[in-house]
């Protein structure tokens, strides 16, 4: 009699959004077929002997291999960037199909696959980046993808190249009302940046560390309450990316507190990150984490914790944006050290994002392992329209897992499968690593050795966004 199972998982510890228990986890042709105690044999065996088992991470707001303007280059495309995402723990990634002004959306999506086909170790989806609302884009193009399956898209409120006025806005945002699909916002205020920055470079103030001086909180929370109340105009959810510290978490509550469906992101970046990691003089190393929104400080770190906690934040993505640190291509443009304005945008944390979440916000009991499995995988998935295929330890679904081995090591980048030359989290003492990834019943990272096979990773088109708002 041959096996019933391709693959069975043994004495896993199984950590869901909603419930911890132990079963066995029976694999067939790369979906979980069934879940319980004492399964029959099968073709491969592995024991989790009592170790936690979470579903893959789903890392919903990542950048691979986007096209920029040169010399700046991302260092990750879809082979690297997937390679260290299933290191460490991830098995899904939704990168941005960018759409460039004047461009075409559908042309956007079609260059996006031609960078990802064949090359993705794990599966992958797209979400859309509209930055130059046409009426051609906003009556065929757009509406045409969300039925194909591109059911999510970004807007920016800042950076010249991609940003949106209100009016454009509030036309994206009737698409998605009328569509369905869910809009992501970056929400800085443009205007405020440009006459900050311009007044720091008067002054001479261009060192890496001004960066965080050029984006103060009040920018972030005024475009945050505009972005809530352009939504209100539209009566459409919207989700709030990369949140980074107390007033703008006071935006969203009080968003939900008058009954508006508005949900929030957040990153390692501002729990792990402050404003002092820019630089404390005028050195150019800060140039390593200079992203948008900054890092704060303690304070809005704990902010950024308690809504964890609290359920005030619904996904925690890596905002995953490798550039390396000393290179033309990178942040060191043409091999300059460049005033900040010039330094590209983005850290790398593909691979750290869930160890950093489990070790200091699981294994330091700040939240509950069914929150860490919500937050990083359960959420994601359903915000985008992936959900149960992705995101959760259920029969039927993907056969994405994630065996944890709890252990306390020194992180430093060259433990790390990206194709970045630092990362930002090095010399963090973090407790927990993926042991094992497993993503559509294949080992593909063993704790040692990652087992590389491009084009093993599957284009996914996405559904309608199935989360429900929380109560108030
Ligand atoms: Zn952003």
């Amino acid at each position: 009699m041959s096996p019933a199972f391709d693959l069975v998982v043994r004495r896993a510890r199984v950590a869901t959004a909603s419930d911890c228990f132990d079963a066995d986890i029976g694999i067939v042709a790369g979906r979980i077929a069934q879940l319980g105690a004492a399964l029959a044999p099968g073709l491969r065996e592995i024991d989790a002997a009592g170790r936690v088992v979470t579903p893959g991470g789903v890392d919903a707001h990542c950048h691979l291999d986007q096209p920029m303007a040169p010399p700046v280059r991302m260092a990750d495309d879809f082979d690297t960037g997937t390679r260290a995402a299933a290191c460490g723990g991830t098995t899904t990634v939704i990168p941005f199909a960018a759409q460039h002004k004047g461009g075409s959306l559908r042309d956007a999506v079609a260059d996006y696959h031609r960078r990802a086909e064949g090359k993705a170790h794990v599966d992958y989806a797209f979400h859309l980046i509209v930055s130059d609302p046409t009426p051609q884009v906003l009556a065929s193009e757009l509406p045409g993808l969300i039925a194909e399956g591109y059911t999510s898209f970004k807007v920016y409120m800042t950076y010249d190249d991609l940003k949106l006025d209100d009016g454009q806005m509030l036309d994206v945002l009737a698409v998605a009302r009328e569509h369905g699909a869910m809009a992501m916002i970056h929400a800085e205020n443009a205007d405020a940046i440009e006459w900050l920055t311009r007044r720091l470079e008067a002054a001479g103030r261009t060192a890496p560390r001004f960066h965080a001086a050029s984006r103060p909180m009040a920018v972030e929370r005024e475009a945050t309450h505009r972005a809530i109340s352009l939504a209100e105009l539209v009566d459409v959810p919207i989700l709030i990316v990369h949140v980074s510290g107390r007033e703008a978490v006071e935006q969203i509550r009080w968003a939900r507190g008058h009954g508006l469906s508005v949900f929030a992101e957040t990153c390692p970046q501002y729990l792990f990150l402050t404003a002092a990691d820019l630089g404390l003089d005028d050195g150019y190393q800060g140039a390593r984490c200079v992203c948008s929104p900054p890092p704060r400080d303690k304070a809005n770190q704990q902010v950024i914790w308690d809504g964890l906690a609290d359920g005030l934040f619904t996904v925690f993505s890596s905002d995953h944006a490798p550039f390396r640190y000393d290179a033309p291509e990178g942040k060191k443009p043409g091999g300059q050290e460049v005033a900040f304005r010039h330094i590209p945008n983005g850290i790398p944390g593909i691979e750290t994002r869930l160890a950093l979440l489990y070790s200091e916000g699981v294994l330091g009991g700040r939240i509950t392992l069914e929150r860490f499995v919500e937050l990083s995988s359960t959420n994601p998935a359903k915000a985008y329209g992936l959900h149960p295929r992705k995101g959760t330890i259920a029969i039927g679904s993907d056969a994405d897992l994630v065996i944890w081995d709890e252990r306390e090591f020194v992180l430093s980048n060259d433990q790390l499968h990206h194709a970045v030359d630092y990362t930002p989290y090095a010399g963090q003492t973090l407790r927990a690593w993926p042991g094992m990834t497993i993503a559509g019943g294949e080992v593909v990272w063993d704790g040692r050795d990652f087992h590389p096979r491009a084009g093993r990773g599957r284009f996914l088109p996405c559904g309608a966004p199935t989360l429900r708002p929380r109560p108030r």
